[in-house]
């Protein structure tokens, strides 16, 4: 199994790889979804409605504080995959990752082609003035983070009740429908859009990582229910 992902790595010049929080658990990011993971922590508010648009909108100071302690992870590090990942782009195997994270670990690793689909937590705007802030203006801010303009400066993370972006999407999509290799890891692909995009991949070298089976495992023509860390460091 290993030795013919290998066989395909090797011979490939156009992979894509998807991503999901699996990828940063392993950096020491819990997985939103998982069992111990940010939906089943208790809070004054169920945490898929402190992430909400209109959470943000109507206690902006309660969103800031839950975003600086469960959703910030500053000190998380690139682990085996973002950097394999990495030097599969530096030697033009790797053309695109499209990721559900907004950690921002893939670009921290070196990857240039990096679509984000919910957004990076290391990017953040002013809401009137739309000046850009460093992720460190959030994280050492008390209260509601603001503009030296006194506009709210808001992480540019997609928020649920928020769209995505229009052209990450399509970019995304051309890569995958695009891609010789698609290498999804970490993802139990439950979560809009991911099963969606997988759909657009029409090659026979559809590769899935991820530690619990998922409903698409049929569907793929390798299947490890192991850890990310463990395939990549094998590449
Ligand atoms: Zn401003």
């Amino acid at each position: 199994m290993i030795s013919k992902l290998k066989e395909w790595v090797e011979e490939s010049n156009n992979i894509v790889f998807f991503g999901g929080a699996g990828v940063s658990t392993e950096s020491g990011i819990p997985d939103f979804r998982s069992k111990d993971g940010l939906y089943n922590m208790k809070y004054k508010f169920p945490p898929e409605t402190m992430v909400s648009r209109t959470f943000f909108s109507t206690n902006t100071e309660d969103f800031f504080d839950f975003y600086r302690e469960k959703i910030l992870h500053l000190s998380a590090k690139p682990n085996i995959t973002h950097t394999k990942l990495f030097e599969l782009e530096t030697k033009g195997k790797l053309k695109a990752i499209v990721t559900q994270n907004i950690d921002g670990l893939h670009t921290l690793a070196g990857n240039k082609n990096v679509y984000e689909l919910h957004g990076s937590v290391k990017r953040n705007y002013c809401m009137s003035c739309n000046k850009f802030y460093e992720v460190e203006h959030i994280a050492n801010s008390k209260g509601v983070p603001k503009c030296e303009c006194g506009g709210i400066v808001k992480p540019d993370v997609v928020l649920f009740e928020e769209g995505l972006d229009n052209a990450i999407m399509e970019n995304s999509i051309k890569a995958i429908s695009e891609a010789d290799i698609l290498i999804i890891g970490g993802t139990s692909l439950n979560v809009y859009p991911a099963a969606g995009l997988i759909n657009y991949y029409g090659g026979k070298k559809l590769v899935l990582i991820n530690k619990a089976p998922t409903g698409f495992d049929s569907k793929a023509n390798l299947v490890f229910n192991e850890s990310l860390g463990n395939i990549f460091s094998q590449l």
